[in-house]
């Protein structure tokens, strides 16, 4: 990005702090509220306003677990991570039920199922609510005609053969929590400022983030921009991968539902919002070469396949539902499907920039708990669960 010579003169100066966080999703404001209260003077700044990314595209599922099912967390990562990311996920509601988010007009506690849409999907679940059980999880399970709502009572063309159910989930409109967590902060987020540079400062442990329109100086910076992890620190790049989702708004009042729904394996979502809108997205996997990069428009062909999936799961007929949004976002993905909280290498003291976040689609549910073990690792000097020395994280082909 250049800047002009009015901007550069009409400049912010220098402002100094403890800590700097780049980046104001859920993360990020999430880590500034971690870091001030250790006390320290936190400056949060975003290139756009508050919770432009991923954080106010999502669907708004408070969801237990990561994109994975148990079963196959366990077998990908052992067994040990998952019980952790899973306990993360749950320690991530409670943490923004501390914050007050329950009390948010749009936070609704709503179980999510993960609908088993064919017999191998059906076994995976099966084999996830018994390790769950054994891992001393709460976990729930839907068969067919237990439910009365319309994904299971046949209106929809495709119908799932059976459900696990997270008792403890919860829903929300992701900008009104965003909004609440930022009015949390002591001081407002530097909106409109753009990280251009992070480098050493003028003193021994200063860093200094170059903005748009300033001077950021701090010992420690906590970069949490997900996707945009390799435009601000350019040795991420290769191991974090920028993938669109994209979603739809419907209004049908004749639809019932229950639950939040994920189906197969996580590729589909849908859910009432307080509201009374239908949210529905994902078929992302249908058109993996296309769904990546930093653009989040939506496109023609995604659409319809969204619709269709609307048409075949709840049975709505979109001559009659009245469409009332299309939009995408901009998720960050892994080769192993783990997030990164890790210090990153460059010309600065070590330990003193951090990046949290590639959270593979599942950042509402676990950034704010990531946030913390972030903020802990970085002023702790504690160990590091998800660092870059990885083999898991070897780099995979990158489209951009
Ligand atoms: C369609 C879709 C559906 C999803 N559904 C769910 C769901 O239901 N549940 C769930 O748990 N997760 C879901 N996710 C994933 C979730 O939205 C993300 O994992 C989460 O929002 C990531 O939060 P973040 O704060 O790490 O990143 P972001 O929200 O992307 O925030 C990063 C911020 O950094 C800023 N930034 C970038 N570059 C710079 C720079 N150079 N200088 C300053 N600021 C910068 C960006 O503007 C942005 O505001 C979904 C994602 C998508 C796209």
């Amino acid at each position: 990005m250049s800047i002009s010579h009015w901007r550069r003169s009409h400049a912010l100066g220098t402002v100094r702090g403890d800590a700097i966080v780049v980046g104001a999703g859920i993360c990020g404001l999430s880590a500034a509220l971690h870091l001030e209260r250790r006390g320290l003077v936190v400056h949060v700044v975003e290139r756009g306003t508050i919770g432009c990314g991923a954080s106010s595209r999502n669907a708004g599922f408070l969801m237990r677990g990561a994109a994975e099912s148990y079963a196959r967390a366990a077998e990908i990562h052992g067994q040990d991570t998952a019980r952790l990311l899973w306990r993360w996920t749950e320690e991530n509601l409670a943490g923004l039920r501390a914050e007050g988010v329950e009390s948010l007009p749009s936070t609704r506690r709503v179980p999510s199922c993960l609908l088993a849409m064919d017999e191998a999907e059906r076994d995976e679940l099966a084999r996830s609510r018994d390790m769950l059980r054994e891992d001393g999880f709460e976990v729930g399970w839907l068969d067919p005609g237990r439910c009365g709502d319309s994904i299971w009572a046949g209106t929809g063309e495709r119908r799932p053969l059976a459900g696990l159910l997270n008792p403890a989930d919860a829903a929300c409109n992701p900008v009104e929590v965003l909004t609440h967590l930022a009015h949390r902060l002591a001081r407002p987020v530097w909106e409109g400022q753009e990280t251009v540079a992070i480098e050493p400062g003028e003193g021994a442990r200063d860093l200094e983030v170059r903005t748009t329109d300033g001077r950021f100086v701090a010992p420690r910076v906590l970069v949490c921009v997900n996707a945009y992890a390799g435009l601000v620190l350019p040795s991420l790049a290769p191991l974090v991968h920028p993938k669109r989702g994209q979603m739809l708004a419907l209004r049908d009042e004749s639809i019932r539902l229950d639950y939040s729904y994920y189906a197969r394996f996580g590729y589909d979502y849908v859910r009432r919002a307080a509201d009374g809108a239908i949210v529905i997205g994902g078929c992302r996997d249908r058109f993996a070469d296309a769904e990546v990069g930093f653009e989040d428009r939506t496109t023609g062909e995604v659409q319809a396949e969204i619709e269709r999936l609307a048409e075949r799961l709840l049975g709505v007929r979109l001559d009659r539902a009245l469409i009332l949004q299309r939009w995408a976002g901009t998720m960050a993905m892994t080769a192993d499907g783990l997030p990164i909280i890790s210090p990153v290498p460059g010309p600065w003291l070590p330990g003193s920039v951090w990046f949290s976040g590639a959270f593979n689609g599942h950042g509402m549910s676990m950034a704010h708990r990531a946030a913390l073990a972030a903020v802990d690792a970085m002023m702790d000097d504690d160990r590091t669960l998800f660092g870059l020395d990885r083999a898991s994280l070897a780099p995979a082909p990158f489209t951009p």
